[in-house]
C-alpha cells in the first residue's frame, strides 16, 4: 500500500494583478483531501494563474493559501510537497527516461538502493518499465507525458498539480490517458488539482468542476450539477451546448416553475432557477431535451409548444441534429434526437428539411438564469 494520502487545499479570496490588469479577482475555493479537481475555463480566464499561486511560482497581492490546514502562502514552491505536471514541462532531453524520474528523488538525497527500487516501481505503475533506459527523443508524445508524470509521482506527493498535460497530443491518446490518470489517482491516494479549457476531459475525470471566467469562479459542483443545474448563462453554455431563449420573469409558483415571457408574448414554463420576477432571464434548454413532432395544420400554441419548421438537418451518427426556426422574430433552436427516434414510427422516414414541425418541452428541462449585470 501507498502511504501518501492526499492532502486538502483552501484557497482564501486569491488576487493577482499585472498593472492594473486583474488576472485572478478573489478565487476561494476548498478542494476535499484525495479529491481530483478540474479547473476549467476558456483561454485567458486565469486558470494558469490560479494554479501558478497554487504551486509556490507565483505570489498572490492578497488573498492565502492552505494545504492540509497549513498556511503556505509565503512558502517556496519545494516545500509545499507537490507534484507538478505541465504541458510544456519538457523532460530532460540528455537523461534517460530512469534518470528522469530519478531525478527528484536525488534532489531530496536519496541513497541510490532507495531511489532504483520507487524508479522501478513508478515506471511499472505507468506502463513504462520496459523502456526505463530510453531517451525522450525515442519516446512517443503520450509515453514522454508518463514520463512528466512518473517524474511528479516518484516522491510521492500529497498534492498533483497539472496544466492542460495532455493538450498537446491527438484525441485518442488524450483519452486513454485519462483514463490512467484518473485510475492512478486513485490507486495512490493523492489529491488532484488539473487545469483545462477542454470540458470533455473535465466530465472525464474530475470529482469536482471548477468553472472559470475573467478572473473569477462562476460556478463549482460536480459535472453534472453543473450541466443540469447551471447558475448562470456563461455556465450553461461552456458545459455542453444549450439554447438560449430571452424573456423577462413574470411568475415563480409554488409549484417548482418559473414562467417567462418572449419578447413575442409567447409564454416559456421553466424550472425554479436563479432568478426573480422581473428578471431579464435566458432560458437554457438543452436540444436532447426538445421533443419533434409533425405539424398538422396549424395547432394553436402554448406554453412550451411551438410550431416552426426545419430549417437544416445534420447526421452525428447515433443522433440528428435538427436547427428550426419558430417563426419571426422567434428564436431558433437547436434540437438533437437519437437517431433511431427521429423517425416517425418504427420503419417511418426521419424529419426532414423544410417540414412543418412542433416543438415542446417539459418545465423541469429548462432553466431560467438572470443575464449577469455588467
Ligand atoms: P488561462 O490559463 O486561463 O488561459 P492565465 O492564468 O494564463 O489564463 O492568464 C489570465 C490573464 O492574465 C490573461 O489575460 C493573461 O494575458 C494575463 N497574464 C498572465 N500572466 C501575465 C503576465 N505575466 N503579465 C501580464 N498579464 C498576464
Ligand atoms: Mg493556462
Amino acid at each position: 500500500m501507498n502511504a501518501a494520502v492526499g492532502n486538502s487545499i483552501v484557497l482564501d479570496n486569491l488576487w493577482k494583478t499585472y498593472g492594473s490588469f486583474v488576472a485572478v479577482g478573489g478565487v476561494s475555493l476548498s478542494i476535499e483531501a484525495g479529491k481530483f479537481c478540474t479547473i476549467l475555463g476558456p483561454s485567458g480566464s486565469g486558470k494558469t494563474t490560479v494554479l501558478m499561486m497554487l504551486a509556490g511560482f507565483s505570489d498572490p497581492l492578497r488573498g492565502s493559501i492552505r494545504i492540509d490546514g497549513n498556511d503556505v502562502t509565503r512558502l517556496p514552491p519545494q516545500k509545499r510537497d507537490l507534484g507538478v505536471v505541465f504541458q510544456n514541462y519538457a523532460l530532460f532531453p540528455h537523461m534517460t527516461v530512469h534518470d528522469n524520474v530519478a531525478f527528484p528523488l536525488k534532489m531530496r538525497g536519496m541513497n541510490a538502493a532507495e531511489i532504483n527500487l520507487k524508479c522501478s516501481r513508478m515506471l511499472d505503475t505507468v506502463e513504462l518499465g520496459s523502456l526505463s533506459r530510453r531517451y525522450p527523443r525515442e519516446l512517443s508524445g503520450g509515453q514522454q507525458q508518463r514520463v512528466a508524470l512518473a517524474r511528479a509521482l516518484v516522491f510521492e506527493p500529497r498534492v498533483l498539480l497539472m496544466d492542460e498535460p495532455l493538450g498537446a497530443l491527438d484525441k485518442r491518446l488524450r483519452a486513454s490517458l485519462q483514463v490512467e490518470l484518473k485510475a492512478l489517482q486513485r490507486r495512490m491516494d493523492v489529491t488532484v488539482v488539473y487545469v483545462t479549457h477542454d470540458q470533455e476531459e473535465a466530465l472525464t475525470m474530475a470529482d469536482q468542476v471548477v468553472i472559470m471566467n475573467g478572473g473569477q469562479i462562476e460556478q463549482c459542483g460536480t459535472a453534472d450539477e453543473l450541466y443540469d443545474q447551471p447558475m448562470t448563462e456563461f455556465v450553461a453554455g461552456f458545459m455542453g451546448d444549450t439554447n438560449l431563449i430571452e424573456g423577462v420573469v413574470t411568475g415563480k409558483g409554488g409549484d417548482g416553475v418559473t414562467r417567462v415571457e418572449h419578447p413575442t408574448g409567447r409564454a416559456i414554463l421553466a424550472q425554479n432557477g436563479p432568478c426573480a420576477v422581473g428578471d431579464q432571464v435566458s432560458v437554457s434548454l438543452r436540444p436532447e431535451c426538445v421533443s419533434l413532432e409533425p405539424c398538422k395544420g396549424r395547432l394553436p400554441e402554448e406554453p412550451n409548444a411551438w410550431n416552426g419548421r426545419i430549417t437544416n438537418v445534420v447526421s452525428l451518427g447515433d443522433a440528428l441534429r435538427y436547427t428550426i426556426v419558430i417563426g419571426e422574430n422567434r428564436p431558433t433552436l437547436q434540437i438533437e434526437l437519437e437517431a433511431k427516434i427521429s423517425r416517425r414510427g418504427a420503419h417511418g422516414s426521419r424529419f426532414s428539411q423544410g417540414e412543418a414541425v412542433r416543438v415542446h418541452w417539459n418545465a423541469a428541462d429548462a432553466r431560467a438564469l438572470a443575464r449577469r449585470k455588467r
